[in-house]
């Protein structure tokens, strides 16, 4: 009686399903449609934890995200970072060991055994299950078409050992492997660089808990290895661990040396640390923000993105020594080097993407996603393998935003850059001023946060929206990307139908060096227009306050006293002068208008709350 069930396949498919096995999480794609896609159930997440967790009442392994969820709760129960254990000799993993909550021994053919609850798993047996799990996950957003043969990513530095036993996992989850492909090649595949004649890339891996470069030379579409370097223990999860640092040490007078080191508190702390780092890939400043409601502790600090990387530019520094390492190894200097792919989730700290493109004196690839990159490119291999044509352009992504001007000369993104075409966004917008019969649209593209500094597509107007208050209209706005990247906006009134629709080519009269240009332009502002962003909002946010109060206080003047009649009035009179102040002093002027207009809300809401009682309908009150 088998302990793990396993899906074994037998129904041939069409398809071939490329597989990236990571060592955190793991992804699969198809071919489909003339381009590698990652395959995620309806509304779910593509990527599958890799962890297998062991109830203790002696079920089924829970593996992928439910694994990850019973993690918390029975840490000693549950496994992660299987990857590193692969084809590896117990003698050799001695630090990997360390941190797996089961006893280990190696068998008499030299390969490292788990004992689980008294049953012996090796690695590859732990792996399979997991396979399984993303190959289930996979086969869901195929309708339950189930491809069994598959291309299975492994670092580069694997050796045979390592890549058999990745074979032997496949087998054991019944999949057929049509090959082992190196991830660098497969990020190479995914950007279509085997359709260059010759030339040499690097590839930039720097995931959550590890960092690999490699450098590969291609000639005739085939890639060679030249050399790899890297550190199997540096990550984001160290950039993480940096601001922990601040929390601790702003905490240190409030909690005990213990409480710090508590596990629920780390975690807690490693949580908000991350959310502030992924904050600060895209804004100038963030919150780190974290509260332990059970001692009534708040912490709370404004890190900038200047300060994170003045305590991340070593680690940084330590990548850029290996880049250094592999090139030398390879017998390149850094401008014999043609392509440099960036993948994983930390190439998205744009220091890290700043750090590596001064390195090379070049703009890396980063127009794919990440942490797509790898299983898209294994579908790729995949797809080619069994015998299909790659004539299409993987390439096919917006290389520019495409969005809405807004109130205020600021734009709302709908199509961000990189997203794959075909591709559709809707969104839903309303009328500004009361008894507004009509909207002009402004269509621009670019990166940067004003009107004014994009590019504008079209214009055009929606007509026939009835007459009612501002706010009250709903207004979808679609953009629509075709396969040839031609957009076509369209906006419809809800309550009439009303309805009006144009078309455009984003990318007509547009060179490759002048989206070039409006990329790097948008990177070079990126703080004064964040500033000047804020202004806008606020400006807008304050212009709302004051006809909301100024059309309450009309009915409501009568019950309030002198004095906060007077301070509201104070308050609105000087909002007045919100036009072009600065955010600084935008920011007072709505908190002033906030703080004056209190006692107007509250008796607001006493009326509300007195209609409600005496059985009043609230839209009459
Ligand atoms: P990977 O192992 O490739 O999935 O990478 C995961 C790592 O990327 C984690 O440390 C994440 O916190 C990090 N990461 C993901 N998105 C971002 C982001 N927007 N900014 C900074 N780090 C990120």
């Amino acid at each position: 009686m088998g302990y793990i069930e396993l899906n074994v396949l037998n129904n041939q498919s069409s398809l071939a399903m490329g597989i990236d096995l990571g060592t955190t999480n793991s992804l699969a794609a198809v071919w489909r449609d003339g381009r590698p896609v990652i395959l995620h159930p309806e509304g779910k997440s593509g990527s599958v934890p890799s962890v297998v967790h062991f109830p203790a009442d002696g079920s089924q392994p829970k593996v992928g995200r439910e694994g990850r969820d019973h993690a918390a709760a029975a840490p000693e129960r549950t496994l992660f970072s299987v990857k590193r254990l692969m084809g590896r000799p117990a003698a050799d993993v001695q630090g990997e060991l360390a941190r797996i909550p089961f006893p280990t021994s190696e068998g008499d053919d030299g390969v490292l055994r788990l004992n689980i609850d008294g049953r012996e798993f090796t690695p590859q047996e732990l792996s399979a299950l997991i396979l399984n799990r993303v190959h289930d996950h996979g086969c869901r957003a195929l309708n339950d078409e189930k491809p069994d043969r598959v291309v299975i990513t492994v670092p580069a530095y694997f050796d045979d050992a390592q890549r058999q036993a990745t074979r032997d996992a496949a087998r054991f989850a019944g999949l057929d492997v049509l090959r082992i492909v190196n991830e660098p090649t497969a990020a190479c595949l995914a950007y279509g660089l085997d359709q260059e004649k010759s030339g040499n890339v690097v590839v930039y891996d720097f995931g959550g808990g590890t960092f690999d470069v490699s450098v590969l030379s291609i000639a005739d579409g085939v890639f060679k290895v030249l050399s790899t370097a890297g550190d199997t223990h540096l990550g984001g999860d160290d950039f993480d661990a940096a601001l922990v640092g601040l929390i601790v040490e702003g905490l240190a007078g409030e909690l005990s040396e213990e409480e710090l080191k508590d596990p629920g508190f780390l975690t807690a702390a490693r949580l908000s640390a991350e959310r502030c780092k992924h904050a600060l890939s895209k804004d100038p400043q963030a919150e780190l923000h974290m509260v332990l409601a059970a001692r009534g502790v708040t912490f709370h600090r404004t890190v900038t993105r200047a300060e994170f990387e003045a305590l991340i530019e070593p680690l940084i520094e330590r990548t850029i020594d290996s880049c250094r390492r592999a090139l030398s190894d390879a017998g390149l200097a850094p401008d014999e080097v043609n392509e440099v792919v960036m993948v994983g989730g930390s190439t998205r700290v744009p220091a890290v993407n700043a750090a590596v493109e001064s390195f090379f004196g070049r703009i890396p690839h980063t127009e794919l996603n990440p942490d797509e990159v790898v299983a898209l490119g294994a579908a790729v291999q995949a797809h080619i393998l069994i015998g299909g044509s790659r004539d299409m352009l993987l390439l096919d992504v917006i290389p520019l935003s495409l969005g809405l001007e807004t109130v205020g000369g600021a734009v709302s993104k709908l199509v961000m850059r990189n997203s794959t075409i075909p591709c559709s966004v809707t969104e839903g917008f309303t009328t500004y001023a009361d008894n507004q019969t009509g909207i002009d649209f402004h269509v621009v593209q670019g990166e940067r946060e004003m009107v004014s500094d994009c590019r504008t597509l079209a214009k055009f107007q929606l007509k026939g929206i009835p007459p009612m208050p501002a706010g009250m209209a709903r207004v979808a706005v679609r953009f629509h990307v075709d396969a040839d990247g031609l957009l076509t906006v369209s906006a419809r009134e809800e309550s009439t139908g009303a309805s009006t629709r144009v078309e455009v080519e984003p990318m007509s009269g547009l060179s490759d060096e002048e989206v070039e240009r409006m990329l790097l332009s948008s990177v070079e502002h990126a703080e004064e227009d964040f500033a000047v962003r804020r202004a806008a909002d606020l400006i807008t946010e304050i212009g709302t306050m004051r006809t909301a109060t100024e059309r309450s206080l009309d009915g409501v003047r009568e019950h309030l006293d002198r004095e906060t009649l007077e301070d509201i009035e104070e308050a609105l009179k000087a909002a007045e002068e919100a036009t072009s102040a600065d955010a600084e002093r935008l920011q007072a002027l709505r908190d002033e208008l906030e703080r004056a207009t209190l006692p107007l809300a509250a008796l607001l809401m006493d009326d509300v709350a007195k209609a409600a009682l005496s059985g009043k309908r609230l839209e009459d009150v």
